[in-house]
């Protein structure tokens, strides 16, 4: 076995509608591998339809658009895109056991870093969520619609700075969002990132469930539990009650729970870029193998499905199906 670290793929190599090499840059250098067998594509669910779409499979309007020839006219690549959307509530609290409290001083981040390299215990040992849990948001489901985070920090989403407060906060995002977005070619430079189009909260059921995702967050964070702790709302602000205000509050600080999927699905209709078992339609010896081949979402968090995926796919060529 030999893997390659730190290399772009840029794109496959195809004789007619057989998948014969790959091409990546390494150290500013182009190189090729030959495929004796198969490839596998596993770049991921934004990677994937990229280098699909470099390659010359994807739909052939936009592939033209960008001066990419060709090979395979497969217009379900990069469409489909599914992902997470977190809401939260932000509470202050008189407890000094959230995260913004530990880190406060150089003096206690010293401490907690000392206790990390003597026990690997304390706040740099921990997940993000600390307890979560599914709930319906109505009755007559037959499953949960929501799951929830209880997160003991309150950081900045993208930046991770901490405010000095003791807070903490509860997320909760839909399990199974209709809206969809798409992941498209910017440019025939493999280097340029291709544009991706989430469309969060562009179907009305989504900000509908959000909205009492958030009611329910409010009624947890008002129980006797938390009210011990002398929780505050921070975030949204006080006042924030209307539906209106709730999804302005959800369209202006929402965030991604970094679980996208769906934009190379598995299936078996014109739309589907893989059939059962993982081969990409239309081509030979080509598959994918990652999160791109949800069709989608699962009621959870993706990452043991995306191994799971990697896992069939080795039953599949073992048993060369
Ligand atoms: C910040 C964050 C936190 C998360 N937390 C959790 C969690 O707590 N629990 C959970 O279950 N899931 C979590 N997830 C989701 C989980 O990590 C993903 O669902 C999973 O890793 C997706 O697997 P994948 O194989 O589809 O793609 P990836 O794991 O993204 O792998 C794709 C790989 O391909 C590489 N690549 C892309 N394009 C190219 C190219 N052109 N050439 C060469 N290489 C390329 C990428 O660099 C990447 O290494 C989290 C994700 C993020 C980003």
């Amino acid at each position: 076995l030999h893997i390659e670290t730190d290399a772009q793929v840029s794109r496959i190599e195809f004789s007619a509608q057989t998948a014969e090499a790959i091409v990546y840059e390494k150290d500013g250098a182009p190189h090729r591998v030959r495929a004796r067998r198969e490839i596998i594509l596993s770049a991921g669910s934004i990677g994937t339809p990229h280098v699909l779409q470099l390659s010359g499979v994807g739909p052939a309007g936009l592939l033209q658009s960008h001066g990419v020839k060709v090979v395979h006219d497969l217009p379900g690549v990069g469409g489909n895109l599914s992902d997470h959307i977190g809401a939260r509530r932000v509470y202050a609290t008189s407890s000094r056991n959230t995260i913004n409290a530990m880190m406060r001083s150089r003096f206690s981040q010293g401490l907690a870093g000392l206790e990390y390299l003597l026990n690997r215990s304390g706040p740099p040992s921990i997940g993000a969520a600390l307890a979560g849990g599914y709930a319906s948001t109505e009755p007559g489901l037959d499953a949960p619609d929501i799951q929830m985070f209880f997160i003991p920090f309150n950081a900045d989403s993208y930046s991770g700075a901490l405010p000095p407060t003791s807070s903490f906060q509860i997320i909760g995002y839909r399990n199974h969002p209709e809206s969809r977005g798409n992941v498209t070619l910017q440019s025939p430079d493999p280097r340029q990132a291709p544009k991706i189009v989430a469309n969060y909260f562009s179907a009305e059921k989504d900000i509908a469930t959000t909205i009492a995702t958030l009611r329910l967050i409010d009624r947890i964070g008002k129980a006797e539990p938390l009210r011990k702790l002398d929780v505050v709302q921070i975030e949204p602000v006080a006042g924030t009650d209307s539906d209106a205000e709730l999804e302005a509050h959800i369209r202006e600080t929402a965030t991604t729970g970094f679980h996208q999927v769906g934009t190379c699905r598995m299936g078996t209709d014109d739309l589907a870029v893989v059939d059962p078992a993982l081969k990409v339609r239309g081509m030979e010896k080509l598959r994918i193998a990652d999160g791109s081949v949800m069709p989608t979402l699962i009621s959870g968090n993706t990452n043991s499905v995306c191994i799971m995926i990697g896992e069939k796919c080795t039953d599949l060529i073992r048993n060369r199906m």
